[in-house]
């Protein structure tokens, strides 16, 4: 029953004919548990506390980075180098005191998922990674959880309710993985600062919206917001009834290793020794057998420069584009740093290329030797 108190606070929710003071209760009793506490947990965790949700799970395994200050709003500069999760749920009890926090200090892992998210009504997925969205996608599926998704990249975001009982889940929109490397992150891509807070946003209304069950939830629907032209565009897709997770017939019955089924296991030892550093690339351009230089950033990127006699191909064009690059002759790749260069010989290492050279510490390096 909510108190005196809490009837004050969320009054103009309980004026509202279709949330009213029913609807406030069912928030009450409506636990939820939001994975990451980055840019899009910040607004869904911020919104759903300032809601009166009853009951709330965190879970993060990293601490707060200044980096991270530019769209994590739930974050503060005081509390760089604090675990997110304690950060999160300082912010949280200052905002609404009456409501639990259960905070995950750890990765979401196969080994732990099912037995953090049993104890919540529904998840809401803020993860930025293709691991993480398949491990809360199998476990939402198999606990029987409403998983309420989003992701972002640049200036675009998606919006989508996954693993309800008739409706679709993540797999049914997205059977594979996309090719390791082929999919920058947004640490490598960047992404605009208010933009998860759109997205989140929007998932914590889709959350609300369920446990009131008032309104059309985003059920089969994809929402793809785009913040340059300001649109939004849903796309309408059903179940898969031969979905191996949510079909007829899963073959998903319980959780897997998921950073083998991304194809994102690292193996050190094969990367390692093959970068170059700027220095010696320099040598190597002037001498007899200059090697053939790729640069995968994006066009943009290119303004800040590039090394003479490259070829441009951006990173996501690579799978289009792999015939432009040969075999049986010395190939240096670069990006901006290095990393999404090191991710593009990951990928074409699968296509038999073992005449790659990652330039260590990429464009940024060059520069620094000039
Ligand atoms: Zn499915």
């Amino acid at each position: 029953m909510l108190t005196t108190e809490e009837l004050e606070r969320y009054k103009r929710h309980t004026i509202l004919p279709l949330i009213g003071r029913e609807g406030q209760e069912k928030l009450k009793k409506a636990s939820v548990l939001v994975v990451g506490t980055g840019g899009l947990g910040s607004p869904i965790l911020m919104y759903l506390a300032a809601s009166g949700i009853g009951k709330i799970g965190i879970v993060d395994f990293d601490v707060v980075d200044s980096s991270n200050l530019q769209r994590q709003i739930i974050h503060k500069t005081g509390n760089i180098d604090m675990p997110k999760v304690d950060s999160a749920r300082e912010m949280l009890l200052y905002i609404n005191p009456f409501v639990k926090i259960n905070t995950y200090n750890e990765a979401l892992t196969s080994d732990n998922a099912l037995s953090i998210i049993e104890n919540y009504d529904i998840v809401c997925d803020g993860t930025d990674n293709f691991q993480t969205r398949y491990l809360v996608n199998d476990a939402c599926v198999i606990a029987g959880k409403t998983n309420v998704f989003g992701s972002i990249r640049q200036f675009e975001g998606q919006v989508s309710i996954f693993g309800t009982t008739d409706g679709p889940c993540y797999r049914c929109l997205f059977p594979e993985p996309p090719e390791p490397g082929t999919v920058p992150s947004c640490a490598e891509a960047g992404v605009m600062g208010v933009l998860p807070g759109v997205i989140g946003t929007i998932q914590a209304t889709e959350v609300i919206k369920l446990i009131c069950n008032i309104g059309e939830a985003l059920i089969g629907r994809l929402l793809q917001y785009d913040a340059l032209s300001m649109k939004f565009d849903n796309i309408r897709f059903a179940k898969d009834e031969d979905c191996p997770c949510c079909g007829n017939k899963p073959s998903i019955t319980e959780l897997m290793d998921y950073d083998a089924f991304c194809g994102t296991t690292f193996n050190a030892s094969s990367s390692i020794n093959e970068n170059i550093s700027a220095r010696e690339l320099k040598a190597l351009i002037n001498s007899a057998k200059p090697p053939l230089i790729i640069d995968v950033r994006e066009t943009e990127e290119l303004r800040e420069g590039f090394i003479d006699g490259s070829l441009h191909i951006a990173m996501n064009d690579i799978p289009q584009q792999v015939n432009k690059i040969p075999k049986n002759k010395p190939v240096v790749i670069y990006c901006h740093s290095g990393i999404r260069s090191r991710h593009v010989i990951q990928y074409l290492k699968q296509h038999d290329y073992n005449n790659l050279t990652n330039l260590t510490g990429g464009i940024e390096a060059w520069d620094m030797e000039r």
